[in-house]
């Protein structure tokens, strides 16, 4: 029977700026590649992309079309919108369920598919979460440099960071989200001149996305223009569901080569790494792409599959 399936090289699952570096990279290479995207990248909510040479500022779409624009050059890259449903190996080969529902096999594939943000169910958090709250301080702190932030240290690692913020503000309040900090954390904490406030938050108050104030369980308010905090964090449905190997934060391990537990499956951006940001996922999507290609090159003039 004639396999009617279409084949690529590469198929790069999810177009933030990860997969959107390796598609490049691969049309460069002049490999068969399709990329598919779900559209539904973790910064979808902020007004621009920060830190990111030439682009600082430039709204994440934009970002985004703009890569897509420049990767059409390239004639072997094929892009879909939708989530890809199924991964499976199958022999040496990998088939790649889409959105449609259509399969397609591809030699390898690249995961790219972020990482979700796992909001605390406290209300009006997620109203202005992305918007006027935030996990980086590097990404959104000179917008508010100056102003009222509240920072949420509810365990020993996280005071050294609590304290990285005076270099945005001198205007900080620690909130420990009712956690009862060891005395060294409290003794650092006073000695950076921070205020601590320990009462668990019960609610967020804000309008339009932007924060006012924290609302603490004991009654009092934390007033503040910005909240940081590092959400929980876990894979998507399909790292889960093709039950790779993860670190205890629910980080895909990978190789060097980017590659995962299973074989001929590799991992880059946020999904395979803590060190999360847009230059830095974008570097590690390249990276990804050029190991994948030099394999991938060297496997085909050898004879392999
Ligand atoms: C609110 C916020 C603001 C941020 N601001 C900045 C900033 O200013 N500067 C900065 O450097 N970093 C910023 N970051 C971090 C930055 O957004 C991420 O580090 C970066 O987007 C990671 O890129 P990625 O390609 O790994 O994943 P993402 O950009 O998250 O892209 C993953 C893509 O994969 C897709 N996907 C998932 N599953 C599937 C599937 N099954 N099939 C098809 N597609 C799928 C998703 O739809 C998504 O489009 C911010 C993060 C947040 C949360």
């Amino acid at each position: 029977m004639v396999d009617t399936k279409e084949s690529y090289d590469v198929v790069v699952v999810g177009g933030g700026p990860a997969g959107l570096s390796a598609a490049l990279m691969f049309g460069r290479a002049r490999k068969r590649v399709l990329l598919c995207d779900g559209g539904t990248p973790r910064n979808a909510r902020a007004h621009g992309v920060h830190n990111f040479l030439t682009r600082d500022g430039m709204p994440p779409a934009e970002m985004r079309a703009e890569a897509l624009t420049q990767i059409a050059v390239y004639p072997t890259v094929d892009t879909r919108s939708g989530l890809v449903a199924h991964v499976a190996k199958v022999g040496e080969r990998f088939e790649v369920t889409l959105a449609s529902g259509a399969t397609v096999t591809a030699r390898r594939v690249l995961l790219t598919t972020g990482i979700v943000d796992v909001v605390p169910e406290i209300p009006g958090f997620a109203d202005v979460w992305g918007y006027s709250s935030y996990q980086c301080p590097y990404c959104h702190g000179y917008e508010v440099r100056d102003k009222a932030w509240a920072v949420c240290v509810s365990s020993a690692p996280l005071v050294d960071w609590g304290i990285l913020m005076l270099g945005w503000t001198r205007n900080v309040t620690i909130v420990t989200h009712g956690a009862t900090l060891d005395a060294d954390s409290l003794a650092k904490l006073a000695k950076a001149g921070l205020k601590v406030a320990t009462s668990r938050i019960a609610k967020v108050d804000g309008r339009d996305g932007q924060i006012e104030a924290l609302v603490l369980a004991d009654g009092s308010r934390v007033a503040c223009d910005a909240l940081f905090y590092k959400p929980d964090q876990k894979p998507v449905a399909l790292v889960t569901e093709l039950g790779l190997e993860l670190d205890e934060r629910g980080i895909v391990k990978v190789s060097m080569m980017r590659e995962s537990s299973l074989a001929g499956l590799h991992v880059a951006g946020d999904a395979s790494t803590m060190m999360q940001g847009a230059a830095m996922a974008a570097a590690d999507g390249t990276m990804a792409a050029a190991m994948m290609n030099h394999a991938l090159t060297v496997e085909s003039a050898l004879g392999g599959h």
